[in-house]
């Protein structure tokens, strides 16, 4: 593997949320925190649990793939919206049980479902302090298979 220079790559957009994994920062992994004593995940950082509200928790990877759980077509974007329009929101389950909100890509909206197998990817967009690209994570369908 070359190395490539540095000075270009991407950073993620939220260390707390997003590991980057390779090292064109096109692969990551979410993190989240595991509760120690009844075992419930979030998504990023916490300091006590939502289930049980003990203190004590681990780091976890939540990894890169999830079930699509809701989806919403967004035609009127937030200000400084970098992308398309109109775009796909979806709300994605990983298997830990946390839900995370990304964008959906790479899917045409007929061919949205409830319940589909998507993998997370990252997308390099520029700062807007200029400074490195921000690594953002959306969803797009798993390709296996197919
Ligand atoms: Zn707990």
């Amino acid at each position: 593997m070359t190395h490539m220079p540095e000075t270009n790559l991407p950073e993620s957009v939220d260390p707390n949320r997003l590991k980057i994994t390779s090292d064109d920062a096109t692969k990551g992994t979410l993190i989240g925190f595991k509760c120690k004593e009844c075992g419930t995940s979030v998504f990023g950082h916490a300091i006590f649990c939502q289930q049980c509200t003990s203190s004590d928790l681990e780091e976890v990877d939540l990894g890169d793939k999830g079930i699509l759980f809701s989806y919403t077509i967004v035609r009127i974007p937030p200000a400084g919206w970098p992308g398309d329009v109109p775009y796909v929101l979806g709300q994605v389950e990983l298997p830990a049980g946390p839900q995370v909100l990304a964008e959906v890509v790479d899917c045409a909206h007929e061919d949205l479902k409830i319940g589909m197998a998507v993998e997370m990817i990252l997308q390099a967009v520029p700062a807007e302090n200029g400074g490195p690209d921000k690594a953002v994570y959306k969803w797009r369908p798993t390709t296996a298979g197919a």
